[in-house]
């Protein structure tokens, strides 16, 4: 038997960008990694303490399908406090991770042919996802020029009668944006005249820049809005899958329903480990968040020293998307090179979409003394 039983859709390998520099990377020493989303941090010690505690207490079974009711509970409650957002627990299911979220939310409303506007540059799995469901995904070009904001003016061109959703992020990876509320509100404005659901991914909401806010675009659009997120990056906690979606309950209930054909419940000791980190959000987060506004502070003030780069205001999440063009090399390229001479590995903006060429990601996922010796390697570089 050969691979020619794949399904068409997997009989060509797709490039996958991110992954051949990784390849590259894997076989070389003391390589500055700069390219993966994953806080460097160890979950707080509390949350894991917490999760084990349960799992020695028999929390070992499955739990009920749209997750502990406890959780639902507690990020019900966390929504209130925070953002002054009133949401029923049926509102909310517990899933594995966020990008699992999405994907079965995305099941759940789309017949093959609807589109999905998706904003570039963007978190690459969400395209996947919108075919994955049936759907087709509609590109929406950022431009650099005005740092790649979200702008619903230019979604709004987008729109047909054949649109069902819009994708956001924000925080934003790759771009570092934080959308603000101005903006939110027209975008809000186009969801509700159109019809249209926002699926917002809010994974970095946390990761706010001084000076900046975060406002969830539930609050201009609570009917059309689908909050999709998560502990993984707020509290390191990438390991252990726990995620979750917000929206209306009939939108709710059938992604549960999608879900239970795929996972059934999320993992029980996670969901343990999320619900302390949630009931004790500020302090454990707080000192993760100011690791990381150090970090970008750092990386925002040295970068645009080097000749051959520039940045942007870093507003939010835990990324640089960091302008190559002046090197006259294609994102690819750049990394390629970048890494050979200067063992440096980052994401080349290629893999976040067309107009991400000619820029590369930075993630602050290392510590300062790591950053600060990527920074004077990458200063000693002529292209
Ligand atoms: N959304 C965005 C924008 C991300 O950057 C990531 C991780 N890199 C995810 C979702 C995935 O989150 P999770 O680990 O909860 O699946």
């Amino acid at each position: 038997m050969d691979s020619s039983i794949l399904s068409k859709t997997y009989q060509q390998p797709q490039s996958n960008i991110l992954a051949d520099v990784c390849a590259l990377a894997a076989k070389m020493d003391n390589v500055i990694d700069l390219s993966v989303g994953d806080p460097n941090f160890t979950t707080p010690q509390p949350i894991i303490e917490a999760a084990f505690e349960k799992a020695k207490q028999g929390m070992t079974h499955y739990t009920a399908a749209e997750g502990l009711p406890e959780l639902r509970q507690a990020i019900c409650d966390f929504y209130h406090s925070k953002y002054q957002l009133s949401f029923d627990p049926a509102q909310v299911l517990i899933t594995v991770g966020a990008e699992h979220a999405l994907f079965i939310a995305l099941e759940a409303i789309l017949d093959p042919g609807d589109e999905v506007i998706v904003p570039e540059p963007c978190f690459s799995p969400y395209l996947e996802q919108v075919k994955m469901a049936g759907g087709t995904p509609v590109i929406v070009d950022g431009k650099a020029a005005d740092g790649f904001k979200i702008d619903a003016a230019e979604i709004a061109k987008k729109v047909t009668p054949k649109t069902k959703a819009i994708v956001i992020n924000t925080p934003n990876n790759p771009s570092g944006n934080v959308m603000t509320a101005e903006e939110e509100q027209a975008l809000a404005k186009l969801a509700i005249d159109h019809n249209l659901l926002i699926f917002s991914d809010e994974i970095y909401a946390d990761y706010v820049m001084p000076g900046k806010q975060f406002t969830p675009i539930a609050k201009f659009a609570p009917e059309n809005t689908v909050i999709v997120s998560g502990m993984s990056k707020s509290f390191a906690m990438t390991g252990w899958r726990i995620g979750y979606l917000i929206g209306p309950d009939w939108l709710i209930r059938a992604a549960n329903d999608v879900n239970d054909a795929v996972t059934f419940s999320a993992p029980t000791m996670s969901q343990e480990g999320a619900l302390y980190g949630l009931q004790h959000h500020d302090e454990l987060v707080a000192p993760i968040v100011q690791a990381f506004q150090k970090r970008l502070s750092y990386l925002q003030e040295e970068l645009p020293k080097i000749s051959w780069l520039d940045v942007s205001p870093v507003e939010g999440s835990i990324y640089v998307f960091a302008d190559i063009r002046a090197t006259g090399l294609n994102s690819v390229d750049f990394a390629d090179q970048l890494l050979k001479k200067a063992g440096i590995l980052v994401v080349p903006g290629l893999a976040f979409g067309k107009c991400g060429e000619g820029f590369v990601r930075i993630a602050a996922t290392q510590p300062l003394d790591k950053l600060e010796e990527a920074v004077e390697k990458m200063k000693k570089l002529t292209w």
